[in-house]
């Protein structure tokens, strides 16, 4: 019966990753990753994680039950507040609804599938995306039926952010347009709007009435700070912008593979997230029955013992200021030490895993044929892909292929 399935290409990180594997030249550099790396290039257990792993092993009184429905209820609350802050009014004033999901991609899943099942479309169901994006956010919406539609935002003239086009793709959008915002970190680019340009961005949402979905993979891996990442999210909640966030722990909680998240949609009264709870639950219950629960009771612990919480503070830190100095090491290898053409101040000024370089395709193509050096046709690098002893290399490599 299946004869006529045809082949689906390999997901491109993937094909990149068992190029990489394959090579046997030593100074070989993967810039494909998309996890953090230590300074000898490992992936890392956070120490805060080990310890409340510990913790769990030790406790007579857990067992294998299933977890409810909407998933851990000690870990969605603390997880609400982490990114809506402690004091949020959404939070007081008991409007937030929080469903544990399969990490990040789980809450963008169950969030696009509760829009396309419930929100008022003015129109046949899109989403605006940021040009580029994660590149499975555009599956995610397809999937269920709501088809992704690009708006302006990296302007690869100046490296950075393409701020009038993308105000004026809000402005122009139809009244009540649903648009994607990537919170902080933004992936592929690692170019963010400043909090003055997020400002202004919510002015026009606000004026428009569009339902802003944030995606949330890296609070606190981006600035080393949580509360400086969630600023965008929070001031949209204070401007009463209607919006939802998918939350992953993932990255700031080094839990890849244990798929923990959450979304959090905040309604404008008690009653309305009860009835969008309840429905939420309903779709939760037809795609996974119940969320996982081992990552859900780390997260849990660490979120609410202050002890661990400082402990996984300074382990973010940690996280983030080895990708900060790689950062650092990497532009002034190329501006100062090594005068490669061009300007790198971006590399700097980027936040985040990853970095939008401004190297072209065959540049791109050079540095993995010649250089050894793995990394997406757009020129986009991880950053923790980078350490110590190979970041001299990637740079000579990619002073070498500018200079051609
Ligand atoms: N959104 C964005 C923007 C991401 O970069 C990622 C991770 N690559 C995710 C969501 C989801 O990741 P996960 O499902 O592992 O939490």
């Amino acid at each position: 019966v299946w004869q006529s399935v045809p082949l689906a290409p390999p997901d491109s990180i993937f094909k990149l990753t068992a190029a990489y594997k394959a090579d046997t030249f030593e100074k070989k550099v993967n810039l494909g990753v998309g996890a953090y790396r230590d300074d000898n290039d490992k992936p890392w257990v956070l120490p805060v994680v080990k310890k409340a792993t510990q913790i769990l092993l030790n406790d007579e009184s857990l067992d294998h039950e299933y977890l409810p429905i909407t998933g851990l209820a000690e870990f969605t609350s603390a997880a609400a507040k982490l990114i809506l802050g402690p004091d949020s009014p959404a939070i007081k004033e008991d409007r937030t609804v929080s469903v544990q999901t399969i990490s990040g991609t789980g809450a963008n899943h169950l969030g696009a599938l509760f829009l396309s099942r419930f929100y008022h479309w003015n129109g046949s169901p899109k989403i605006y995306l940021s040009n580029p994006t994660w590149a499975n956010h555009h599956a995610i919406f397809r999937n269920v039926g709501i088809e992704p539609v690009d708006y302006p935002y990296y302007d690869p003239k100046t490296i950075g952010l393409d701020f009038n086009g993308f105000i004026d793709a809000l402005k122009n959008a139809v009244d009540r347009s649903v648009f994607l915002l990537h919170a902080c970190a933004h992936n592929p680019t690692g170019v963010d709007p400043t909090q003055e340009q997020w400002k202004a961005i919510a002015e026009v949402i606000k004026a428009k009435g569009h339902y802003a979905f944030f995606d949330c993979a890296y609070q606190g891996f981006a600035s080393g700070d949580l509360d400086r990442d969630a600023w965008a999210v929070r001031h949209f909640v204070e401007q009463g912008i209607p919006l939802l966030v998918c939350q992953s722990f993932a990255k700031n909680a080094g839990l890849y593979g244990e798929r923990v998240g959450a979304l959090h949609l905040v309604s404008v009264d008690q009653d309305t997230a009860k009835r969008v709870k309840s429905q939420m639950s309903v779709l939760q219950r037809s795609e996974i029955s119940n969320p996982p629960a081992h990552g859900a009771r780390l997260v849990s612990l660490i979120l609410n013992d202050a002890g661990l919480f400082e402990e996984w503070k300074r382990d973010i830190r940690t996280m983030a200021e080895r990708i900060k100095e790689m950062r650092r090491e990497l532009r002034r290898l190329l501006a100062e030490e090594l005068e490669t053409p061009g300007n790198w101040d971006h590399i700097e000024r980027q936040i985040g895993m990853f970095s939008f370089t401004g190297l072209n395709g065959e540049q791109c193509r050079l540095l993995t044929e010649e250089g050894h050096i793995y990394l997406t046709g757009n020129g986009r690098i991880s950053m923790a892909g980078l350490n110590s002893r190979n970041v001299r290399y990637v740079a000579e490599q990619i002073d070498r292929v500018v200079r051609r």
